[in-house]
């Protein structure tokens, strides 16, 4: 099985610049969480290293309890509760994981079911996360998908009830955003004013990058190597999520499998090859990445056009040729390089 653990999509491209002006590197830590390698970069040359640092840590910190809170790995944590006593009784949950169900909710609704956090139950006969994934009978797939509705999510004061048995919740499509705006809330708690966390390729920028007026971000060729480029986007402070049909997948007969799976099939969504979403918070930046992907690339540059404050580029294949459609706001700070599309969408 070919089996991409990680890669990184973005790059900072903030060491890379032809000034001879001696620079000051961020203070950088990194760590692996939910599977991938997440670094924290601060930008910030007011504080002394050692309290920077210790803020730092203080964000691992902070990132490491969410993704236990998040996991579907762990079964005695609220999600794995809800899931266990899907169509059985509602479950008392902490506000914090009330609120990012709603969340997850909100997207579900904002992409007409597109991104669907009750995916867990399909997602699991899929076993992307071992070594022996492999496309499920399709008739059991599709007596799964009653099981895939997040309207069947009951919220009912700090309760929540999966109303059909069986069900299951899955927050991957989301929790890495989340894990993200909490690890820059820690360092802004900290007196932190510049920095970046990353979190396999997903990131939020917080304050004013130093020596230059804007961020500038490279974003990975979906079709060629880790270091190859096909675009850099030059940003304010913001949010920057991708999914990609490169992350996770197996090959079976010739055919390529991603983790990325359209609700409505329990099927990989064939759509697209990479979807990168631009937005305030990282939650919404992920969840609406994992919503559009599954779109393809009409309906979800029409989405992200008539979302406020949304912006993407959805990357996506015509016969063998490699295209793009950049959506109205962020035409002018997007620059693909010239021999990396082939057309243009
Ligand atoms: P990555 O985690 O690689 O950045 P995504 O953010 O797109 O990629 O998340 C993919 C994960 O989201 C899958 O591994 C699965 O857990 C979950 N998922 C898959 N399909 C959907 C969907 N249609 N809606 C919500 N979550 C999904
Ligand atoms: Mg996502």
């Amino acid at each position: 099985m070919k089996y991409l653990l990680l890669t990184i999509f973005l790059i900072f491209l903030e060491g890379i610049s032809c000034s001879k002006v001696q620079k000051k590197q961020p203070i950088e830590k990194v760590r692996f969480l939910m599977d991938t390698v997440v670094r924290i970069s601060v930008y910030d040359y007011e504080l002394p290293e050692r309290k920077i640092k210790k803020a730092i840590d203080r964000a691992f910190k902070e990132m490491s309890r969410i993704e236990a809170m998040t996991s579907s790995s762990i079964d005695t944590n609220y999600i794995a509760r809800i899931s266990k006593e899907s169509g059985v009784t509602a479950v008392n949950v902490s506000p914090e994981v009330f609120s990012l169900m709603k969340n997850s909710v909100e997207v579900s609704e904002k992409t007409h079911g597109a991104f669907d956090i009750t995916i867990g139950l399909i997602k699991n006969q899929w076993a992307f996360d071992s070594d022996h994934a492999h496309v499920p009978d399709i008739l059991l797939i599709h007596s799964l998908l009653p099981l895939v509705n997040y309207r069947n999510i009951q919220f009912d004061h700090r309760k929540i009830m999966l109303t059909q048995p069986g069900m299951r919740i899955d927050l991957g499509g989301i929790a890495k955003g989340y894990i993200i705006d909490q690890g820059v809330k820690v360092l802004q708690n900290e007196g932190i004013k510049s920095g970046i966390v990353e979190a396999g390729g997903d990131l939020r920028i917080f304050g004013h990058r130093p020596y230059r007026k804007m961020w500038r971000i490279g974003i990975r060729h979906p079709r060629e190597g880790e270091g190859k480029l096909i675009a850099v986007l030059e940003t304010n402070e913001t949010s920057i999520a991708t999914s990609g049909d490169y992350e996770r997948y197996f090959i079976q007969n010739g055919k390529r499998y991603h983790h990325i799976l359209d609700p409505k099939t329990g099927f990989p969504a064939r759509g697209c090859v990479s979807v990168t979403i631009v937005t305030k918070n990282a939650l919404l930046a992920d969840g609406y990445a994992t919503g559009v992907f599954v779109l393809g690339p009409e309906k979800g540059i029409a989405l992200i056009d008539n979302l406020p404050s949304v912006e993407g580029v959805i990357m996506y294949t015509k016969g063998d040729t490699l295209k793009h459609v950049v959506s109205q706001g962020l035409r002018q700070n997007i620059h693909f390089y010239p021999d990396s599309v082939l057309g243009t969408g």
